[in-house]
């Protein structure tokens, strides 16, 4: 039975470390620093980082005699809208990533499943799983565009923003409703 993904990492994947250089001796120390597009979906429904946007991946690889520590930070713009008045927001993230990865065959990846542990799949990291976890954690589930947005109008849906202070909607309006009256008459 097959223990590892058998999703093949490419290594030349934004997202995917290359640990090649970083000798398998605990205390060994590697920095990534670097650019990459963010893949798509990385978010919630309402707010997330666009797809392609330019996420500063600043990380540490460190050797343990399990396998490689990485731990950083990355940080992107995000977009989305407001999840009262719908309005657009812009505003950018900064989240920490700490996972540690397994090299194969090891006494961790033996003893621990997949979902608790990360692994290696030969030199290589997948950075995205624990990315997209972080980036999830770190995003408001309904972001507003500021604290004490009042939303909208629950009858013509204009944001309160843009209404006079004294806008409102009769239910009904005594003179319309008397015409209503003459209407039905004549029919
Ligand atoms: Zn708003
Ligand atoms: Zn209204």
């Amino acid at each position: 039975m097959p223990k590892h993904s058998p999703i093949h990492l490419d290594p030349r994947s934004p997202l995917v470390l290359d640990t090649r250089e970083l000798p398998r001796r605990p205390g060994a120390l590697r920095t990534v620093k670097r650019v990459v597009p963010a893949p798509a979906d990385l978010g919630l429904e309402l707010i997330g980082v666009p797809e392609g946007a330019d996420l500063d991946l600043d990380l540490r690889l460190e050797s343990v005699s399990e396998g490689v520590l990485v731990s950083g930070t990355v940080s992107g713009s995000v977009q989305g809208e407001c999840g009262r008045c719908l309005r657009a927001i812009g505003d950018s993230l900064t989240v920490t990533v700490q996972e540690l990865y397994a090299y194969e065959n090891s006494t961790t990846d033996e003893t621990t499943d997949e979902d608790e542990v990360g692994r290696l799949q030969g030199d290589l990291i997948d950075l995205e799983p624990a990315l997209r976890d972080a980036v999830v954690l770190a995003l408001p589930t309904n972001p507003l565009c500021r604290d004490d947005c009042p939303g909208l109008c629950p009858e013509c849906g204009v944001q309160w923003d843009e209404l006079p202070a004294d806008h409102s909607h009769q239910q009904i309006d005594p003179r319309w409703a008397s015409l209503s009256q003459l209407t039905r008459k004549e029919e």
